[in-house]
């Protein structure tokens, strides 16, 4: 039987424009697409808040997906909202508009019921909060942890405070270079494991990923696609195809990590497909299964 992942983060109705189109008010926020990515693997149970104009489609939605609720906290007031434009190329994008509204005095409680989840994912909030979610849980076996250059920069302290307690931390390359000062991929990821993560994945966009741990390094690609529609959220989808496998394998480390990574990137290339989680909605394991395996022949140069 998989095991669960409990997973904090935003949970936002966004409005995207890229090159290609454009939509308004679609579910994302870093949890959502965490949780939904995740669903494909294993049990998830979700810590967020939004508040009373929150789409009843967008709950049912989550919810058909087998997502656990209860920890969905809802607050009188606004959902947090955010509007982003991407540039021609698709790997820029500036933030035209953010509303934190109710997720502004987030605070998260864990349901008891969570208590037991074996995994933990921290998405992308204030590090001080990612650490009171850890103190919150039982005995878990496995602590994911995304941040941002925000956090970096404004919260440095907390955030090492939290690193030390993360098995996986899970950030793009440009918010390596910050965290560490290094240009160089490899010299960054060295840094970065010296302040407490046992292993570190860097993603890279379009370029794929790295994971760096002590004695190893592991690079998967980005599934070769001709249209990018909207990324908007492919990195939480990475890390929710990450963790949902690893959750449902039992196998942390060795073959067991190397599979969920590909898994990983396997559900943010289906997620890019479409804006928000527009694709997600309609994808099932059997197309996950497919990729997987177009996955392993595009990389195979050893049979
Ligand atoms: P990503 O593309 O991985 O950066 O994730 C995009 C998601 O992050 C969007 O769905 C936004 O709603 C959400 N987001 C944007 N800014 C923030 C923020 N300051 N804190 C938390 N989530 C955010």
């Amino acid at each position: 039987m998989s095991h669960s992942v409990c997973v904090v983060g935003s949970v936002a109705l966004d409005s995207i424009k890229t090159p290609t189109g454009s939509a308004d008010d679609v579910l994302g926020g870093s949890c959502s697409y965490f949780s939904v990515a995740a669903s494909f693997f294993a049990p998830i149970n979700m810590v967020g808040v939004v508040g009373s104009d929150f789409p009843e489609e967008e709950r049912a939605f989550m919810e058909s997906r087998g997502i656990n609720l209860e920890g969905l906290e809802v607050v009188d007031g606004a959902t947090f909202r955010w509007t982003g434009r991407y540039h021609e190329n698709m790997n820029n994008r500036d933030t035209l508009d953010l509303q934190l509204n109710v997720f502004g005095e987030f605070d998260p409680k864990l349901p008891p019921s969570y208590r037991d989840s074996a995994l933990v994912f921290l998405a992308n909030i204030q590090p001080g909060l990612q650490t009171s979610v850890l103190s919150q849980l039982g005995s878990y076996k496995l602590v994911g942890a995304d941040t941002m250059d925000h956090w970096i920069e404004e919260s440095r302290d907390d955030l090492l405070e939290l690193l030390a307690d993360v098995d996986i931390l899970s950030i793009n390359d440009s918010e390596a270079e910050q965290l560490s000062g290094e240009r160089n991929v490899v010299v960054a990821a060295r840094k970065i494991l010296e302040m407490g993560p046992k292993s570190l994945l860097i993603k890279r966009g379009e370029y794929g990923a790295l994971l760096f741990s002590a004695n190893d390094v592991f690079a998967v690609p980005a599934y070769p696609l001709e249209t990018v529609v909207d990324p908007t959220g492919a990195g939480d989808c990475f890390a929710g195809g990450l963790f949902g496998s690893l959750a449902e394998s039992g196998e942390f480390t060795g073959k067991g990590l190397r599979r969920a990574i590909v898994y990983g990137s396997v559900v943010a290339s289906f997620a890019v497909e479409d804006f928000g989680l527009g694709r997600l909605k309609t994808l099932s394991r059997e197309e996950v299964e497919e990729r997987y395996k177009a996955f392993m022949s595009l990389t195979d140069f050893h049979s």
